[in-house]
């Protein structure tokens, strides 16, 4: 290792040494939900509110007009139940502890009709049909991987069924000879065959991604329309909110829900549900854009480029804006993606660029591609812009 080589990686272990292994991180990765990074980026509000709770005590549970022992669910409920139309609701941990809960809920002993396409796997080792067997309940497999009828749901009843699953295929495609019921005829037949319709819409939206050019995703609003008697979401995919299980769904199916213990063990903490009421509390307001998913989803190309522009004169090193691609991820709205700006840079040694940017107090999420080194520029905001130019130029001298 050259003299420059030692202090450089003396530079980088020092950095290092005193920051916690959570560190904010700037996100130039080409994805906005990043499951890596955390997912979503909180709204200010949210982080102020969060902030706020986590320092002190709160009214978590306290009625601040009788005194009495309040509900931590009550302010939540009545924001969710103002945005989606709604019975009621109950928030937990995560989307996944929402369909555990869920079909815990109504099926344990039981059994669960599930379509073959939707007997899938959302990453993590959280498949489906492990899931299924977790909440105590049998599976029973209802059509074909490809084909899937209203018809070979009655056909596959049986004595003990108790729930019609449905799981939205929210991060991965089947094309071709293909055919899935829509979710308001599940609704229906669940209904006629007295079941009790789960309906996993994976990534919980409040707004139409067909508005950014994007395929439409389902809206909260719109599954609950459909008539399931319990729809689960995710708090941290296109919702923007914290990392979060939203549980909706009609008055009585809520209520039972609330009685199962594990309910208790999945239960929102104050922090979340702090975040998660600010989150809901903006697109109750009209404030869509100050929710950081909606703003990167949004955010005009001619913006993303002057930014890119920007940083090259500021770096004032050689490098290159090209058009780019920014998906959503997050598992959500698979294989489509928005066009952006990205920035490239040419290095003798590039996967050392990258391990640099990779090891920066603010680390930066960037991608080496033919033999360069690339960042995306869509999810990079005016507040982390001074922290990736001082990184970059420190990364380039
Ligand atoms: C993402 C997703 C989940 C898991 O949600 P988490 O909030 O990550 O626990 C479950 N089901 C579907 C369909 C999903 O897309």
């Amino acid at each position: 290792m050259s003299p420059d080589g030692i202090l450089d990686r003396a530079e980088e272990i020092a950095a290092g040494a005193e920051l916690s292994s959570h560190r904010p991180a700037i996100n130039c990765s080409g994805t906005i939900l990043n499951t890596g990074l955390g997912r979503a980026r909180l709204p200010k509000a949210a982080v102020q509110a969060m902030r706020a709770v986590a320092e002190s005590h709160s009214s978590l549970e306290i009625d601040l007009v009788t005194g009495k022992r309040g509900d931590r669910q009550g302010p939540l409920s009545e924001l969710l139940i103002e945005l989606t139309g709604a019975e009621d609701s109950y928030v937990v941990n995560n989307n996944a502890g929402a369909v555990l809960l869920a079909i815990s809920t109504f099926a344990s002993g039981r059994s669960v009709l599930l379509s073959r396409g939707q007997s899938v796997e959302i990453g993590g080792a959280f498949r489906m049909p492990d899931v299924v067997r977790a909440a105590g309940a049998r599976l029973i497999d209802v059509g074909c991987t490809n084909k899937t009828k209203i018809s070979d749901y009655s056909d596959a009843i049986e004595d003990d069924t108790n729930v019609l699953l449905r799981c939205h295929p929210s991060n991965f495609r089947v094309t071709g000879f293909v055919e899935e019921p829509i979710p308001s005829d599940l609704a229906a037949i669940s209904q006629k065959l007295r079941l009790t319709m789960i309906d996993d819409i994976g990534s919980g939206c409040l707004y139409d991604t067909a508005a950014f050019g994007l395929p439409h995703e389902p809206t909260l609003s719109e599954a609950v329309k459909t008539g399931a008697d319990v729809i689960t979401a995710s708090g941290d995919k296109l919702l923007g909110g914290p990392q979060a299980g939203i549980i909706l769904g009609k008055k009585k199916a809520i209520a039972r829900i609330r009685k199962n213990p594990l309910a208790r063990a999945l239960r929102v903490d104050k922090i979340t549900a702090a975040g998660l009421e600010a989150t809901l509390r903006l697109y109750a307001n009209g404030e869509f854009e100050r929710v950081p998913t909606y703003w990167a989803l949004s955010r005009p190309l001619e913006s993303v480029e002057e930014m890119a522009k920007r940083l090259l004169s500021e770096v004032g090193a050689a490098g290159e804006v090209a058009d780019g691609k920014c998906e959503v991820g997050g598992g959500s709205l698979p294989g489509v993606s928005l066009p952006s700006k990205r920035v490239s840079f040419k290095s003798d040694d590039v996967e050392k660029l990258a391990r640099r940017m990779l090891s920066a107090a603010v680390p930066v999420i960037g991608y080496v591609a033919k033999g360069k080194f690339w960042l995306d520029i869509r999810t990079v905001d005016e507040q982390d812009f001074p922290a990736l130019v001082h990184e970059l130029r420190r990364a380039l001298k």
